[in-house]
This record gives structure tokens, sequence and C-alpha cells, in this order.
């Protein structure tokens, strides 16, 4: 086993040795690799995703909650709407089988065709308690055939006067059975079924009409139980007559609104207060409380207030001719479902979030670890690819890219260098004589000497085989010669030893180019050193010749071979 105990290996104290030869990754510096960035290039991608993937996820959940609000709040419109209807039908009923039964009652038919209202009096009274108490009844006319009133039953005081209203009218119209909805002087509606009584011996002779009829706000009440909804009803103000509405409303022991709402006065709010605000809100789109043109059923009108979210729909009230006389405004409060969905939203966007932040610091730490790692593994693989093996030091592959600089910065700032070209003599022999083995082990100690020469700035490479080249900067000729005879004398000032019995005597020949004396270009200044080690070899080896052009042969500037 070769050892050479009178070279050993330079330490961290050889600071010149470690700095020219084990520079900071050339080929790094020379851009050959780049540096791993796995952290932008996986957080960056994973944190919009996680950013894209919670605001979808915040989105869906909110719109399917909204999409439940109002998924409800239809529901409960349809369910008004509904309520609405069969509960007029129901009544249309009631009053049906009322009328039913009265008609088949002689008494009263006679006491109408006699016109007796004191007869018809003693017969409706007890009948019409029963009704309304049953029932909800809370109309009973007796009229003759021209429509006179001969008995309120329910207002026995007030009696001849002419009945012209719509139900009325299509009784005697059409002979047959009316009814519908009746707007009163107070703005309340007023269910009415009016059917003829005609003679039973004489089958085209009118005796005259019995009408019965119910107020609705008792099914008003009955919807809004059902529903939970708070109910505004909107009368147009055109179809009544001020004067009669305030009297009558004073009456009943209200305080008359007319001028509230410019269009509607209010026959019925269960809301607490909430007119105003509706009718603000529809103010702001240029529409009054019964023109609610684009609140459509189904998308009702949502409103902020007091800290509450509601919702109100809208439901156009007919009456038996068929006009638009009002709405049915059902205000629903969905403040309860909307913190709900508030809370589902923004709990369950934070537990993502929260999700989506440890993720990410997760893969931080993580890819953090692996881009350390392979970082690590670059710069080795980096420092590995410039280095030679054997000897530790530059190889020529990363070597030319510091020449080629160190060309440019001397251009640019006018200064020089000198390139040795440094080959050890009858290499050969040493391989052919003491094995391979042994060549590479001098191989070692040998370049580990030149290191040992070279300045810290200096850059010494194997430029192959047995030949190295050490590039010194800021060097003009003259020093580059005493730096050049420094380096040859190291090569043979002691032997090499394989082992105890075998010490070998080496030398080296040198050949010396100056930059930009001798050449302007690496490849002509590596050429110029090369052809002066060529003479040094041809001058008896163990020299340092520096380069003369040819043209010149003998010229001055060049010093005469070292003596070897
Ligand atoms: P000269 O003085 O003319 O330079 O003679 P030389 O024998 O040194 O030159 P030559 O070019 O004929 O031979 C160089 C030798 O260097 C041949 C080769 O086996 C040897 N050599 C080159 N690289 C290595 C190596 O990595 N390890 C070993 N052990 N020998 C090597
Ligand atoms: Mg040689
Ligand atoms: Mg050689």
């Amino acid at each position: 086993m070769p050892t050479d105990t009178a070279d050993p290996a330079p330490t961290a104290a050889t600071t010149n040795t470690n700095d020219a030869r084990d520079d900071a990754c050339p080929l790094a510096a020379a851009g050959s690799t780049r540096p791993v960035r796995l952290k932008v290039a996986f957080l960056v991608p994973l944190g919009l995703a996680v950013v894209v993937l919670i605001g979808l996820f915040t989105h869906q959940t909110n719109s399917h909650v909204t999409a439940h609000i109002e998924d409800e709040a239809r529901t409960t419109l349809r369910l008004t709407a509904g309520l609405y209807a069969t509960g007029i039908d129901q009544a249309v009923d009631k009053l049906g089988t009322a009328i039913q039964a009265i008609s088949r009652d002689e008494v009263l038919r006679d006491g109408l065709e006699a016109g007796d209202r004191a007869a018809l009096l003693a017969r409706a009274a007890p009948l019409f308690h029963e009704l309304r108490s049953r029932h909800q009844i809370t109309h009973f006319y007796f009229l003759l055939p021209d429509r006179e009133c001969l008995l309120r039953v329910h207002q026995p005081d007030r009696f001849g006067d002419r009945i012209d209203r719509f139900t009325a009218l299509e009784a005697e119209r059409t002979g047959g059975i009316a009814h519908g909805l009746e707007l009163g002087p107070l703005g309340t509606f007023t269910l009415r079924l009016v059917m003829p009584w005609y003679d039973p011996a004489e089958q085209n002779r009118r005796l005259g009409y019995v009408e019965v009829g119910m107020e609705i706000e008792s099914l008003l009440d009955e919807i809004r139980q059902l529903t939970g909804a708070q109910l505004l009803v909107a009368i147009d103000k055109a179809l009544l007559n001020r004067t009669d509405w305030e009297t009558g409303m004073r009456m009943l022991g209200r305080t008359p609104e007319w001028t509230a709402f410019p269009d509607a006065i209010l026959s019925l709010d269960t809301t607490a207060g909430l007119a105003p605000t509706i009718a603000e809100a529809l103010a702001a789109r240029g529409q009054g409380l019964l023109s609610p043109d684009d609140v459509t059923l189904g998308d009702g009108l949502v409103l902020d207030h007091g800290g509450r979210h509601l919702r109100a729909l809208f439901l156009p009230l007919l009456d038996a001719p068929g006009r638009t006389v009002g709405e049915m405004i059902p205000v629903l409060d969905v403040t309860e479902d909307k913190n709900l969905a508030d809370r589902l939203v923004y709990g369950s966007g934070g537990g993502a979030l929260l999700i989506g932040l440890g993720l990410m610091a997760f893969f931080h730490r993580r890819v953090g670890r692996i881009e350390t790692e392979l970082e690590d593994n670059r710069r080795s693989l980096a420092h590995l690819a410039a280095r030679d093996a054997l000897t530790g030091l530059l190889n020529r592959r990363a070597f030319m890219p510091l020449l080629d600089q160190e060309i440019a910065r001397c251009r640019r700032y006018g200064r020089s260098f000198v390139l040795l070209m440094i080959d050890l003599d009858h290499f050969k022999q040493v391989n052919d004589r003491h094995g391979h083995p042994a060549g590479d082990h001098v191989l070692a100690r040998a370049a580990d000497r030149l290191a040992r020469e070279a300045r810290g700035t200096d850059r010494l490479a194997r430029y192959g085989g047995e030949e190295f080249i050490l590039l010194l900067v800021e060097t003009e000729g003259p020093e580059g010669l005493d730096i050049a005879e420094r380096v040859r004398a190291a090569i043979n000032e002691r032997p090499f030893v394989l082992d105890q019995a075998v010490q070998l005597d080496l030398t080296a020949s040198i050949g010396l180019a100056h930059f930009p004396g001798d050449a302007t270009t690496a490849d002509e200044v590596i050429a110029a050193a090369d052809q002066a080690l060529y003479q040094a070899k041809t001058g008896g080896r163990d020299r340092v010749v520096a380069f003369r052009p040819a043209a010149e042969p003998g010229g001055d500037g060049a010093p005469p071979p070292a003596a070897g």
C-alpha cells in the first residue's frame, strides 16, 4: 500500500491550498445547474388550490343555504297562497251549506214573500246566532226582488237601502247563486254568497234574495298561524272613500292612517311596524305597496330591519269582479335561518381554512426538508461534477469557464495573468515500474504539492492525465516565472514515498504564457502555454519555459529556460 509521509494531505490550515482547490462549486457559479425551488413549485399551487377550494366550498355552502332559505320562503308563499285559496273555497262551501239550509225553511220563504220583516227576524235571529258561532257567518240579508234590503239579520236597524254589490247584481243577472269577495268601506273583505229565491209554485217568480257573508280576517289569522309569517293587507285607496273609512276606523277604536302610504291603506298589519320599511324598499324601486311589479311571487322582497332578515312576499287580492284591489303581504322572518347559514358558512369555511393552513404548514416543513436535502445533493453533485476524483482538484470542464471569466475580467479592467501548464516528467515509467495504483498515489501527492504552492486566488486544475494547469491571477511575467520555479521545485524538492523501501524522485516541466502579452483568447493562451511546455520537454524537462512567439525565435522578453 503506497504511503507518502512526506506529503501529508493538505489540511484546513493550508488555506491557500484549500482556496485554490475547494473553490465553491464553479459549475454552479457558471450557471450550469439551478438551485432547487421546491417550496415555490409546490406551495404556491397548493396554496392557490386551497384558496380556490375554500372559496368554492364557502360559495357552495353559502349558495346552498341561501337557496334553502329561498326555498323555504317560496314554500311559505305557496302555502300562504294555497291556504288562502282553500280557505276561500271552504268558506264558500260553508256559505253554500248555510244557504241550502236556509232555502229549505218555508217560514223564512214566506216571510220574504210577504215582506214581513218582523216574522223574518224572529225566525232568522236564532238561526243567525248559530251560523255566526258555528260557521263565522257574520252577514245575513234578505233582499226584495229589486235588491232593496228587507232585513239585515246582523243589523236589523238598517234596511230599505238598495244593495248594488257585484254579487247581488250577478245573482240578479244570472238568476243563479253568485259569490265572491267584496271590499267593504272599511277596507276589509267580506266573502258573500247571494241566492235568488224562487216561488216553488211558480218557478220563474223571484221572491227575492238571501245573502250570507263572512269576513275573512279569521282566515288570514289562520294563515298567519299556520305559516309563521306575519301579514299585511294593503288595500287600494282609490277604491275607498276616505271619510267613510276614517269614520269606520274610529268607530272600531282604531287610529286611521290614510296618508301613511301614497297608494294604499293597511286593512291588516300584524308585523309590528314593518310596513314603512317595506314601503320604503318598494319606493326605492320606484314602486308602491300595490304595484310590486318585479317583486314576483317567487322572489319576494329581501329586507334587513332592526337586525332582522326579512322576506316579504306579495299576493294580489282579487275581488269578485276580478279586480286587483290590494295585496296580501306575508312577511317571513328568516333571521334564524340566515344566522344558522352564516354560522354554517363561516364555521365550515373557517374549518376548511384551518385545515388548509395546517396542510400548508405541514407541506411547508416537509417540502422545506426535501428542498434542503435536494439542495445539498445538488451542491455535492455540482461539486463532484467540477472535481477530479483522484486529486480533488478542479477538472478541465470546470476550469474552462473560470479561465473565460478571468479573461473577460482582465480585458475589462486591463489586468493580466499568467497560465502555467505543468506536466510530470516520464510519468509513464512510474506506472510501468510500480504499477498503476502507485502512479495514482504519486499523482495525488503531486497535486497536493502544487496546491500548496498556489495562492488563494489562483486556480489550479487537473488538465488531463499527469498534466495540470495553474492560473495565476493578477500576475505579470516575472512574478509568474518565480511562482513557476517554486512549483517546479515543489515537485522535485523531495522524493515521493511509495513505501519505506521505494522513494521516487520526480520532476515536472512547465510551460508559461502571459495574458495579454502572449495571447488574447482562452484557446490561444492555452496553446501558448502548451507550446512553451513542449519546448520545456524538448529542452530537457524539469524546467520552466516561457512562451516565445515562433515569429521571433530567440527574441527578447523570453527568459532562458530554468535549469532542471
Ligand atoms: P513526458 O515526460 O514526455 O511527459 O513523458 P510521460 O511518460 O510523462 O508522458 P506520456 O504522455 O508518454 O505518458 C503519460 C502517462 O501518464 C501515461 C499514463 O499511463 C499516465 N497517466 C495518465 N493519467 C494517469 C492516472 O490517472 N493514473 C496513473 N497511474 N497514470 C496516469
Ligand atoms: Mg509527462
Ligand atoms: Mg503528458
